[in-house]
């Protein structure tokens, strides 16, 4: 009995030790955010792939590879559709809240984010994004604010939060004087700032905390410009989460990065097929980054990818296609239809009678002939008429590309967000959690289960 009960002890005494009964931990969390990337647009990426290699059906997104598969609901608390500010508090607070609303549940309580728990246990935490740094899914993750709007006070909290880095567009505020004062108050709150490849360069992990603006700006909005629209070299999400990778691993307690492909939302809501395929490649590229880290560090390493809502609707196929695609003409675009809203002067000006207006919505964009219909001619006109009488000529380009993309297959139900389930992809410590159907809301608590937050 004696030498049971000694058995049993030291049985015991090495499952302390060494952690017999111990789950794996996630040290290092990748969560990556595709801002309107439903299932048509992840399609719509391999697609375009394929058609380049001239193969139907034969290129997988790396996303889509990863082992663990699953999709998520996105409904809100008030909404059947949801907006960016109240999937980004689901996906960042495992709770429900009201469309605008941050960080806060829908009676404006305020809700600690995954983000935040992370910090207070030692980790090290990025937030990277296309988009304005302030904007809303960055902004889920560090913010609580009843009004996603409210630019001024999410960057407040943004400088309150302590978060280690920071990558993205600009921090946008309304009041131009305002916004200039920004890099200014992030030095004071002890950032590096970094606005350009040479002073990225210049990040060292001794410095402590960073802040890295993109270097080719939309001038309307602060985002970093669309891939399609970017000039060669410009600083991407690649370059952002490598450096996020080099700064973050020395910390000895580990990293949680969210990385947001914010601009396939921005795409999608203006229909724009090709802008949108680009951006999801970009993240695509970007899940290989955190993958290669992954490699290094298997057993510590946990990846997810998902998306906060669909925009647009985006499906393959239309009435007017019928069971045929082209998504090798979307080859054929080399601008997206937001930079032609502001860059299509040049054009216009050359632009001399009514009979030119075909060849001038050829010339806009595409260099492969596009078919137009009774309708689109009747579209054009309009538009056209529009910009003689206003001088606005946004419905132009908006005409060439709802050509090119029903002509490529692609059907477009909404300019706004849709209430479909969003698909989840995992890999690594804990990745099984995300297989199957469940909520949105369960992805940070699952999350936060495998990283072993309390
Ligand atoms: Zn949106």
């Amino acid at each position: 009995m004696k030498k049971i009960k000694f058995f049993l002890l030291i049985v015991v005494a090495i499952c302390i030790t060494v952690g017999c009964h111990q789950q794996p931990k996630a040290k290092y969390v990748f969560y990556f955010i595709g801002d309107g990337m439903g299932l048509g647009q992840r399609t719509a990426a391999e697609m375009y792939l394929s058609a380049m290699d001239e193969q139907i059906g034969q290129k997988t997104l790396l996303m889509d590879s990863l082992p663990i598969q699953g999709f998520a609901s996105t409904y809100s608390a008030n909404s059947y559709v949801t907006c960016s500010a109240a999937a980004g508090t689901a996906l960042a607070t495992g709770t429900k809240t009201k469309n605008g609303m941050l960080g806060m549940d829908s009676d404006t309580a305020i809700l600690q984010t995954i983000a935040e728990k992370a910090k207070a246990q030692g980790k090290a935490i990025g937030i990277i994004t296309t988009v304005m740094l302030n904007h809303a899914t960055p902004g889920a993750f560090y913010a609580h604010q009843s009004n996603r709007d409210q630019f001024e006070d999410i960057k407040n909290w943004m400088l309150k939060s302590d978060f280690d880095y920071f990558a993205g567009g600009q921090i946008y505020i309304k009041e131009h004087e305002k916004m200039q004062n920004v890099p200014a108050e992030l030095k004071e709150a002890g950032y590096f700032v970094a606005t350009n490849r040479e002073e990225m360069n210049q990040m060292v992990p001794e410095q402590n905390k960073w802040v890295l603006i993109g270097d080719d700006l939309d001038s309307t909005n602060s985002s970093i410009k669309f891939v399609m629209d970017r000039k060669e070299n410009a600083i991407g999400l690649v370059d952002m989460l490598q450096k996020a990778i080099e700064l973050l691993t020395p910390k000895d307690q580990g990293f949680f990065i969210m990385i947001e492909g914010g601009k396939i939302d921005f795409a999608a809501h203006v229909n724009d097929g090709a802008s949108v395929v680009h951006e999801v490649l970009e993240l695509d590229d970007a899940v290989r980054v955190a993958l290669d880290f992954y490699k290094k560090h298997p057993k510590e390493t946990l990846i997810v990818v998902t998306a906060d809502h669909e925009t647009g609707g985006l499906t393959m196929g239309n009435r007017t296609m019928k069971y045929k695609m082209f998504p090798e003409k979307l080859a054929e675009q080399k601008h997206t239809v937001n930079y032609l809203y502001y860059n299509n002067d040049t054009l216009l000006s050359q632009l001399k009678a009514e009979e030119d207006l075909y060849s001038f919505v050829q010339s806009m964009s595409f260099s492969h002939p596009l078919s137009f219909s009774g309708k689109d001619s009747l579209d054009i006109f309009k538009a056209y008429q529009k910009f003689v009488e206003t001088h606005n000529s946004e419905k132009l380009p908006d005409a060439a590309i709802k050509i090119l993309n029903r002509e490529v297959g692609f059907g477009w139900t909404t300019g706004k967000h849709t209430g479909t389930p969003v698909p989840v992809s995992a890999i690594g410590v804990g990745a099984e959690q995300f297989s199957g159907m469940y909520d949105n809301t369960d992805i940070p608590k699952r999350i936060e289960k495998i990283m072993q937050l309390k």
